[in-house]
């Protein structure tokens, strides 16, 4: 794992989340090799619903990284103007298929369709993004064996087990600290490192004292989306950083096309950051690429279930 942390000139380690991706990934593939040598091709449904430019980007490289792990994988795309009922319908009909082992349905999706109504349809067990209630309860109770855990958190933790391995400091016992709670990121980061017996605070938009509350953690797991929000001076000096945030923000200059360019920041002050931090994930090529590899290990998991 230690090829995985690089060292970065403000003096963090830089936790590598394209490599460890790149790593799951490669597992993904050669455990649904084994599986389609037992007749079970994993199978991945990705649904999107409108045009949205961001979500088709998404939609692609999922489609993409399902062939890649050599899933079954097909992708629905349904007008903008689709009702709640003909979605709902498309997810019966993939719940039913048996050569579908996880559905995906991009968020965000249009107004007149109801978000929540459309993922409790999915079935449990073929809940990939893991955001049905029955699988964010049984990572409440700390089932990890039949749950199926939402990806970004799930893959945080994987980057974060890998920095505290390389550092020689185990995640029980330490102060962490989630800002955000988010059901998609937030809650479940904080019920992984419960799980995982870390001292969990979780902080958000009604916190006071946030600056205090960061400076006492060991780790730090940053999911707001406001740009460099957390300062780097609030660090603790030698703590771990998980920076979920994905922010564009206006850059310097101009692209190709005339427009003025725009660059990616975290939710985490960086280069002040990286100066008191052990070890840190960079924003872009941290906890990015670890969302679709674990979509793809979910896929399996569910399709291992099945089989
Ligand atoms: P969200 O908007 O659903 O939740 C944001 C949370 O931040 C809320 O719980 C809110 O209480 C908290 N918050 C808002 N203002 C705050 C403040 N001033 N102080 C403390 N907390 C505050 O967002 P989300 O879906 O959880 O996403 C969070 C960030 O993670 C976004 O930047 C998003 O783009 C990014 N994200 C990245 C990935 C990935 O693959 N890396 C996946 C999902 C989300």
């Amino acid at each position: 794992m230690s090829d995985v942390l690089i060292q970065s000139d403000q003096g963090a380690l830089l936790i590598d989340g394209k490599a460890v991706a790149a790593q799951v990934l490669a597992e993904v593939a050669k455990g649904a090799a084994d599986l389609i040598a037992q007749g079970v091709r994993p199978g991945l449904a990705v649904v999107l619903v409108g045009e949205d430019p961001a979500s088709q980007v998404y939609v692609k490289s999922k489609g993409k990284a399902a062939e890649t792990c050599g899933f079954h994988s097909v992708q629905h795309t349904l007008g903008r103007e689709t009702t709640q009922a003909e979605l709902m319908a498309l997810v019966e009909k993939l719940n039913a298929d048996p050569a579908i082992h996880g559905i995906l349905v991009q968020l965000p999706l249009p107004k007149q369709i109801d978000a929540q109504v459309v993922l409790e349809t999915i079935s449990p067990a073929k809940d990939v993004d893991g955001f049905h209630p029955v699988n964010a309860g049984l990572l409440a109770i700390g089932d990890r064996k039949r749950a199926l855990v939402p990806c970004t958190p799930a893959g945080s933790l994987i980057l974060l087990q890998a920095a505290c391995l390389v550092l020689g400091c185990p995640i029980a016992g330490q102060n962490a600290v989630v800002i955000g709670r988010s059901n998609i990121v937030g809650k479940p980061m904080a019920q992984l490192l419960l799980a995982e017996s870390a001292t969990v605070t979780m902080a958000h938009s009604r916190t006071r004292d946030l600056a205090d509350i960061v400076g006492r953690a060991d780790i730090v797991v940053a999911a707001v989306g406001i740009p460099e929000m957390i300062k780097g001076a609030w660090i603790k000096p030698g703590a771990i950083v998980i920076d979920v945030g994905i922010n564009r923000v206006p850059g310097e200059g101009l692209n190709a096309k005339g427009e003025p360019k725009t660059r990616l920041v975290g939710d985490v002050e960086f280069s002040a950051a990286a100066v008191r931090a052990a070890a840190i994930t960079p924003v872009p090529g941290g906890v990015g690429p670890m969302t679709i590899a674990m979509l793809m290990s979910n896929t399996l998991t569910a399709a291992r279930r099945k089989a």
